[in-house]
């Protein structure tokens, strides 16, 4: 079986068909999908879904960085009064976006280090989304660790120096679509990389992995990230299930009946 670490299957490209979405998983045995959320504007369609579904949904609270803005401070209130009436199974999606708009650079650290906090007084663990800006967020987490937060950097697009640093701090990486992209170069940093701090992700709708770069992504896109890893690796994708499987369960605390 696979997991999901990381999908935003709350979105509106998946309003019309989330039921047939998710039997596909089902096929493709992608048993367990975790959702990361964005905002205020997404939690009702977060908690909708993880509701309707509660054997294959599970949600992840946060703000990502991309909607830190001026009224930041009020989204985080919202947001963490969510913890009070509902299990979250890591703080996020959270972290610090320099490619889209770097206007509110101050203010996505500031927010990041406020639910770094809320992670660690909560004990979950947090899924880091670090866009243009990994050294600045490995700095931040080895800055703020202190031996008590566990993650993912979602979206591993660095290097081995970068990875190895990540490593140091007690974190996985996410591996998702990009590592099927032929021009990544991550083959070649992968390849160099403990599979023991190796999850698998889709970060649908976006991220498609090659073939199907330009549709929209779905989590039962899982295997195919998992063959490419399993070629990088040069093992089993049995091998590459079983390890990431292994590694998501221990980063989010759940043991398999
Ligand atoms: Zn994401």
């Amino acid at each position: 079986m696979y997991i999901d670490t990381h999908a935003h299957l709350f979105l509106d490209h998946f309003k019309m068909d989330i039921e047939d979405v998710l039997d596909s998983c089902m096929d493709y045995q992608v048993n367990r999908i975790y959702l990361p959320n964005i905002d205020r504007s997404s939690v009702e369609a977060l908690h909708e879904i993880s509701d309707r579904f509660p054997n294959q949904c599970f949600p992840q609270m946060g703000l990502h960085p991309c909607s830190v803005k001026a009224d930041y401070k009020e989204q985080l209130a919202f947001l963490y009064k969510q913890f009070k009436d509902r299990n979250y199974t890591a703080v996020g999606e959270i972290g610090i976006d320099l490619y889209w708009d770097k206007t509110y650079v101050n203010e996505q650290v500031k927010a990041f280090k406020t639910q770094v906090e809320w992670a660690r007084d909560m004990r979950l663990p947090l899924v880091i989304h670090s866009r243009d800006s990994l050294d600045m967020t490995i700095d931040l987490i080895t800055e703020l660790q202190k031996g008590d937060l566990t993650g993912i950097f979602h979206c591993f697009n660095g290097t081995v120096d970068q990875a190895k640093k990540i490593e140091d701090t007690g974190f996985m990486m996410g591996m998702g679509g990009v590592i099927t992209f032929k021009n990544s170069g991550m083959a070649e940093v992968v390849s160099k990389i403990n599979l023991d701090l190796l999850v698998l992700e889709t970060d649908a709708p976006y991220l498609t992995p090659t073939p199907y770069r330009g549709k929209r992504n779905v989590s039962s896109y899982i295997p195919i990230i998992a063959e490419k890893l399993a070629a990088i690796k040069e093992c089993s994708i049995e091998k590459v299930a079983e390890i990431t499987t292994i590694n998501a369960n221990k980063i989010y605390n759940y043991t398999p009946v």
